[in-house]
Parts: C-alpha cells; sequence; structure tokens
C-alpha cells in the first residue's frame, strides 16, 4: 500500500465503476470465440490476397460526414463526437472502418501504381440503442478492394464470405441477398419516383421519415419500423430503372456468382444504410438473432474516394459484424456441446523452496520446446495446487516436491483420461516422455 493510499479512506458512498452502457468486455472465457474468428478470417482474407492495414480509431468529424452522408442515422444521431481540447478540432470514434481507410489510401497514395486489396478488424462507435447484437462499442471484420471496377471483384468478396463462413461452421445459418442501387444519375431518377410516392402516402410515414421525405428518400427504404413494411412494399423498384452500365454490371455479378454456384435472392428493397454507396450491394443475414439479423453488408463505392479529395477509383468492400458471428459460433457450440476453451498441455505443482527454483527453470524448459505450462504461483498446499491444476483444463499435473528433487524426477499425473496410472519420469527424459504421449 502507497501512503497515499493509507491516508485516503474510501468514502462510503462510492459508487463501483462500470463499463460504458452499450459497451462490452470480452472476457477470458468468451475470447477464444474471438480469436478463432479472428484467425480463420485472417487465414481466408490472405488467401485472396488481401493485406492487413490498421487505420486511427480517431479520425477528424468531416470524414464521416462527407464519407457517410449527412443525411444518414450514422451522422445524424450516432457518432461520438468530441472537440480536441488543445486543437479545438471536432473529432469522432469511427463508426466505421471504410472511411478511414479510403482516407489512408488517398493520403499514402496507395492506389498511385496498383490497385489493391486490403482488410482490417477492430472496434467502431455508434450511439445506439443496445440490445442483443446491438451494442455502442462493436466490432467488425471490413474489406476493401480499391482501384477495381468490374463486378469481378464484387463477387470475389461475397464467394469470399461463403468461404469464410464455410470455415466458421456458419454456412447454413446464413444466406445471401443482392440488389443493385444503380449509378448516381440512376439514383436521381429514382430519388424523384420516391418522393413522389411517398408524398402520395405521406400519412402512413413515421416521423424520420417524414423528415427524410425532403432530405434522402432512399432511406426510407431501410427503415425498421414494422408499421412502415407495407407502404415501402408498394414503392417504385431501383432495380427496374437501372441504366445500361450498372445494369450491365448488376448481370455481370449474377454471372460470377452463379458460375462460383451462390445462392442468392434478389431483394430490390435492399439498399444499405451508408449513402457511399453505388451499383452492387449485399448483405449476409440470419434469421437467428431477431432483429439484429446482418452479419455482413458492403457494396461497391465508386465515388467516395472522389469525394474525399483523391482521384477517381473504383472500390468495393463490405463490413461484418463481429459480435454477430460470435453470437452465431456461440449457438453452435452450445448445440455440439464442444468446448472452445484452449488448455495448457500441464500445469507444475511444486512444493518447498528447491520444488520451485527447479520448476522455474523446468517450465521454461519445456516451453523452448514448445508446450504450453502453467507454473503454480501463490503457494498452497499439494491438495490446492492439484484442484487449480484440474481448473486449469490442462492434460497433466506435473508434481515436483521433496522426493521428485531427491531424485531428479517428475511425477506425472494424468488430469484428463481415465484408467492411466500416474507415472514417474526422469526430469531429464520429461522432454521425449511428453514428445512420446502428445504424438
Ligand atoms: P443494422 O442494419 O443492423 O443497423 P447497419 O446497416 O447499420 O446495420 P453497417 O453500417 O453496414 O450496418 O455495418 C456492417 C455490420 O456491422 C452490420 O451488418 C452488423 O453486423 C454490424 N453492426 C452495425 N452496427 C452494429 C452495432 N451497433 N452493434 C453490433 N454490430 C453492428
Ligand atoms: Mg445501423
Amino acid at each position: 500500500m502507497t501512503d497515499n493510499a493509507k491516508t485516503t479512506a474510501k468514502p462510503a458512498t462510492q459508487a463501483t465503476l462500470q463499463a460504458v452502457r452499450g459497451m462490452n468486455d470480452i472476457l477470458p472465457d468468451d475470447a477464444p470465440l474471438w480469436l478463432h474468428l479472428e484467425d480463420t478470417a485472417r487465414r481466408v482474407f490472405e488467401q485472396y490476397g488481401y493485406r492487413f492495414l490498421r487505420v486511427p480509431i480517431v479520425e477528424p468529424t468531416p470524414l464521416f460526414v462527407r464519407g457517410i452522408g449527412e443525411a444518414t442515422d450514422v451522422v445524424e444521431k450516432e457518432m461520438y463526437t468530441f472537440e480536441d481540447k488543445l486543437s479545438g478540432e471536432s473529432l469522432t470514434l469511427r463508426p466505421e472502418a471504410t472511411a478511414g481507410i479510403v482516407r489512408a489510401t488517398i493520403q499514402h497514395n496507395l492506389t498511385y501504381e496498383r490497385p489493391q486489396r486490403v482488410w482490417t478488424h477492430g472496434p467502431m462507435f455508434r450511439h445506439e440503442r443496445p440490445q442483443k447484437g446491438r451494442y455502442r462499442q462493436f466490432h467488425q471484420l471490413n474489406v476493401e478492394a480499391l482501384g477495381f471496377a468490374g463486378p469481378d471483384v464484387d463477387a470475389e468478396q461475397i464467394v469470399l464470405l461463403a468461404r469464410l463462413w464455410k470455415a466458421l461452421g456458419l454456412e447454413n445459418s446464413v444466406s445471401l441477398k443482392i440488389n443493385s442501387i444503380g449509378d448516381p444519375a440512376d439514383r436521381r431518377a429514382y430519388r424523384e419516383a420516391l418522393t413522389v410516392y411517398f408524398s402520395q402516402n405521406v400519412e402512413a410515414l413515421d416521423d424520420d421519415s417524414k423528415r427524410r421525405l425532403s432530405t434522402n428518400p432512399l432511406r426510407i427504404l431501410d427503415s425498421k419500423n414494422p408499421a412502415m413494411q407495407t407502404i415501402i412494399e408498394g414503392a417504385p423498384r431501383m432495380l427496374e430503372q437501372l441504366g445500361t452500365d450498372a445494369r450491365a454490371h448488376f448481370d455481370g455479378l449474377r454471372k460470377w456468382l452463379d458460375s462460383a454456384g451462390l445462392v442468392y435472392e434478389i431483394d430490390t428493397r435492399l439498399v444499405r444504410g451508408l449513402d457511399y454507396y453505388n451499383r452492387s450491394v449485399f448483405e449476409w443475414v440470419t434469421d437467428r438473432l431477431g432483429a439484429q439479423g446482418t452479419v455482413a453488408g458492403g457494396g461497391r463505392y465508386d465515388g467516395l474516394c472522389e469525394s474525399l479529395g483523391g482521384k477517381p477509383t473504383p472500390a468495393c468492400g463490405f463490413a461484418a459484424g463481429m459480435e454477430r458471428l460470435v453470437l452465431l459460433l456461440r449457438e453452435g457450440l452450445e448445440k455440439s456441446g464442444e468446448s472452445a476453451t484452449p488448455a495448457p498441455l500441464a500445469y507444475l505443482v511444486h512444493q518447498g523452496d528447491a520444488a520451485a527454483a527447479l520448476s522455474w527453470g523446468l517450465a521454461e524448459t519445456l516451453r523452448d520446446a514448445g508446450y504450453g505450462i502453467v507454473l503454480h504461483a501463490g503457494g498452497g498446499s499439494m491438495k490446492s495446487q492439484m484442484k487449480k491444476a484440474d481448473a486449469s483444463g490442462a492434460r497433466f499435473a506435473l508434481i515436483l516436491a521433496e522426493d521428485e528433487v531427491r531424485d531428479r524426477t517428475v511425477t506425472v499425473k494424468w488430469l484428463r483420461e481415465t484408467g492411466q496410472e500416474q507415472q514417474t519420469v526422469p526430469i531429464d527424459g520429461l522432454i521425449a516422455w511428453l514428445t512420446a504421449v502428445t504424438v
């Protein structure tokens, strides 16, 4: 205890500190699923030539306002924006990754020589109402291809996700929806058609949608309000009004998906929640997470780079919500009864000073050989140490007490397999013994 602590009594009323609402701890028992997801994603993304990049969590606010669009839920009400105390600059915790990645691409001239395939993962921040599958700090996997104009790359990213689902054992939990929202000129005409339609039915709109009617009528299609679904169902469809180029792109995408044998639904209502998209949009959805059914969403954003001050760069990307994927993975595990917690190979139990010293060196030697060894810390009786060994999930307890130190041996106790006798193994032969039993 420091002097300071000695003199400062804790006030009786001091509340226990809690994490910010909607921002979760990922505790060690949950972590294996997260690591499994990250490792699997990395392996699959690298198979397709996507290279890792990491951009800051905080960016200048105008990046998101210009990138995502002023009249979107994210920019209107979900961003964590604050003023930098020293510079007075307006900064924002990133609500998504694409804008930052495009900013980095422009800043470092990444697409100057050749197109780029990149990916990243990490926390995003949105001030939403927390519920299952929807949080204020959440995590995404992001994949972006910059400098590619053809629908082959859109299809590549969709097929890559299909491979990821398979690698995660989720292929029967998700399904694919695609749509095209056309090019800007197509969308201008469509916007007018929507404005006419929704104005004729204005009494059926909720307050949000009434506001959107003048600012961004396309967003009305994205409404999650169940009461709005009938009116949305009757709205004109973008897909029927595509221009020649967007139509050819969409047909191309379908051709690639068909040739890959992917099953998909064309969902003419699919518009996505961010303004930068054009042409292809897609979502992978599940019916296992209630209203939070979208596990990955993406599409083409050919105009974003130029609108953020770069040269025109056709691009395509997606984001997958990691919390939702972990929920699906956990559900799968609960069904199969498997545990995902990795355990050390052995737990090293020791009694007495000489055994403690010997154990320390032995643990390091075993780790040099590549084995996972937990060395008991904190003293205690042999019985209590053995309890901890068992709880660690280790396959063996390695025991060093007075007798073992004298004989330069280790007593090996099998903790998982039944019917295995306790054994005495010479310290010098321990690695060979472990190698023999772990092949
Ligand atoms: P939703 O329609 O569920 O609000 P969105 O269209 O806002 O999603 P995107 O901005 O496209 O989502 O983000 C891509 C993915 O990130 C979503 O499909 C989802 O899996 C995940 N995601 C988005 N917002 C959250 C959140 N608040 N909490 C957890 N995951 C989220
Ligand atoms: Mg949202």
